[in-house]
């Protein structure tokens, strides 16, 4: 089944050079230039048609891309990918903590667009069905259902706390979780600021689960972000 893509960017190059790209890749693309244009292509469906994702450029000749992912976020779940020049992180943060499943800082390859794009469609397949219980990455397996974390079939001891941030990471594997996401969810929302936490158990979690800690293939870090744990190799 063809996926549908509305991809909001004035950049008439980066356009092109996408409907290229995805339409290779098996995707339905539409593209709009202004905030406008997008707005009116998605009121304007036709019956029964439904945008399965969004790639939105914030910069637009008639405003930010911002307002289109609040309008979004208000009215459903289509994921929402951003792409921008801009790099501030303190920007890629309020775009996740707003609802943008991902962030893309330009320029960037076509093969990671791509992936990061499956990655968003998956996970709103998952939203709708009971969450991920298994995670297998190379050498590491998860099974929040029986509790258990392997490396190389060989059972790794992690502390309740370790565990919870395991824990939290797989359900979201794939995706950038932010700082404050993380320490919210598991330490509680009064200790969001407290990164020095998140520091030192990472590094607890990358000694017992990675080859190399100073080298991580899992437990991925994006820097002034937050982390992100590499997708799941389990096909489902
Ligand atoms: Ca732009």
């Amino acid at each position: 089944m063809s996926r549908s893509v509305l991809l909001v960017e004035d950049d008439r190059a980066l356009r092109n050079s996408l409907r290229e790209a995805l339409s290779v890749e098996g995707y339905d693309l539409k593209t709009a230039a202004s905030l406008a244009d997008a707005r009116a292509q998605l009121r304007n469906l036709p019956m029964g048609k439904t945008i399965d994702l969004v790639v939105l450029d914030l910069g637009l000749p008639d405003g930010e891309g911002q307002s289109l992912l609040a309008e979004l976020r208000q009215s459903g779940h289509t994921p929402v990918i951003v792409i921008s020049a801009r790099e501030a992180e303190g920007q890629k943060i309020q775009l996740l903590d707003q609802g943008a499943d991902d962030y893309l800082v330009k320029p960037f390859g076509i093969g990671e667009l791509l992936a990061r794009m499956r990655v968003a469609l998956r996970h709103r397949g998952h939203n709708i069905e009971p969450a991920v219980l298994h995670y297998c990455h190379g050498a590491l397996e998860v099974d929040l259902k029986a509790r258990k974390v392997q490396l190389s079939k060989v059972e790794v001891h992690l502390t309740p706390t370790e565990y919870a941030l395991m824990a939290r990471l797989v359900r979201q594997a794939g995706q950038v979780v932010t700082h404050r996401q993380l320490l919210a969810d598991v330490w509680g929302a009064e200790h969001v600021d407290q990164t020095h936490y998140l520091r030192l158990y990472m590094g607890q979690l990358r000694a017992k689960l990675e080859v190399n800690s100073a080298d991580p293939q899992h437990l991925l870090t994006e820097p002034g972000v937050g982390y992100r744990l590499a997708e799941s190799d389990a096909t489902d």
